[in-house]
């Protein structure tokens, strides 16, 4: 379509629709990146949740045919942190902030399509387009940083000026054409102080840019199956997402809370206990977590790492539930990493339950698990 939108009509649009932080770029493919995907893949640091065909990844294109322009938006997701309960003291897990209010994937493409509907009734309602969130293929981030939406910090992250990398970002390709906003340059704007790559437990960050999600708490804490068993000590009490090279960012010191209403509303608590997670049902978890973007991978998954941190925390009132686990749950992962857990835990009950799954559990791997709490 001949339509030009300048930045300020842009600008106008989205604020009216409550959107502070957006920008604009060509439809131009990200070539600069084919290489620096070509070598992620082999040095095998892509994650099974990302798209493994690089062209499909820089090219704009490749997803809507027509592609003219492109709209980038930063929705800002960090708010206040509510104070935890005092009056027990037991095992809590950490959850990170992007996991806490409902799904940024549902309220990217709410306020992108609040944006579109603005587009249209401006523009009438001829032109084609497309919203991607995270799970398209698409380098969205690059394309933010190409639209002027943030700097790229050390820790991997999208850093904005107003929010810092507490935000999600979002994508609406068009076949209008948008005045393209600010020219992005990798490294300007991150301090280079080094403390996202110090903080982190696992040394995932390998160096400046560069992430090993193999490694990365936040990407274990998602993957399903059996938990690395040489990471899940170091998983400390991390129930979903990790926001250690976030939190020591001097970018986010004294960021602004997101003004956005959704996401004032906490489905998962920063620190939940951890005991009652264990025995949560599918309709509780569907009502609460399941509304989250920790929700995706499953009631499962989020129990496994319940477990391994309640395996951390040591704690004596874990064991009973824990001991159930292993006796009774039909999961071979969850009573695999509930052998881990006891055996971390210690004690004679957890010793007695762990000798008995060892003799009657018809699971190798829970067997194998047991045997090694056991020693
Ligand atoms: S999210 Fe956690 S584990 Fe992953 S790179 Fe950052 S600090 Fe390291
Ligand atoms: S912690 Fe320092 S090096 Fe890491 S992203 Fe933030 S400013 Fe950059």
């Amino acid at each position: 379509m001949n339509i030009f939108i300048s930045n300020q009509k842009l600008n106008d649009l989205a604020s009216k629709t409550g959107i502070s932080e957006v920008g604009a770029t060509t439809a131009e493919p990200l070539a600069y990146m084919l290489e620096r995907l070509e070598i992620r893949i082999s040095e095998n640091r892509l994650t099974p949740f990302e798209e493994h065909n690089p062209s499909l990844r820089i090219s704009p294109v490749a997803l809507l045919d027509s592609c003219r322009s492109i709209i980038t938006i930063a929705i800002p997701y960090s708010g206040p942190e509510a104070p935890v309960p005092q009056s027990e003291d037991l095992p809590r897990g950490q959850v990170a902030r992007c996991a806490r209010a409902v799904d940024y994937h549902l309220l990217v493409e709410f306020k992108a399509g609040q944006l579109v509907r603005a587009l249209k009734q401006e523009y009438g309602a001829s032109f084609n387009h497309r919203i991607l969130t995270d799970r398209s293929p698409l380098l969205e981030r690059e394309l933010a940083l190409r639209s002027g939406l943030g700097i790229i910090g050390e820790n991997c992250t999208l850093i904005n000026c107003r929010y810092g990398s507490y935000t999600a970002l979002g994508t609406i390709l068009l076949d209008m054409d948008v005045e393209p906003t600010g020219i992005g340059v990798e490294t300007a704007g991150c301090k280079g102080c080094g403390k996202c790559l110090e903080a982190c437990p696992t040394g995932a960050l390998t160096a400046p840019f560069i992430i090993n999600p193999q490694l990365c708490l936040s990407y274990l804490s998602q993957a399903s199956g059996v938990y690395p068993r040489d990471l899940r000590a170091v998983a400390g009490n991390r129930l979903y997402g990790c926001d250690r090279c976030q939190e020591v960012c001097p970018h986010n010191e004294g960021v602004k809370p997101s003004p956005l209403p959704e996401t004032a509303f906490s489905l998962f608590p920063a620190k939940p206990l951890l005991i009652p997670l264990l025995s949560i049902t599918q309709r509780e978890f569907d009502l609460t977590i399941g509304l989250t973007s920790a929700g995706w991978r499953g009631k499962t998954t989020l129990q496994r790492n319940a477990i391994i941190a309640l395996g951390n925390s040591k704690s004596e009132a874990a064991v009973k539930p824990l001991a159930r686990l292993l006796e009774n749950d039909p999961r071979p992962v969850i009573r695999a990493q509930a052998a881990w857990a006891l055996g971390r835990i210690g004690g004679q009950r957890a010793r007695f339950t762990l000798g008995k799954s060892l003799r009657y559990d018809q699971n190798p791997a829970v067997k194998i698990e047991a045997e090694q709490a056991l020693t």
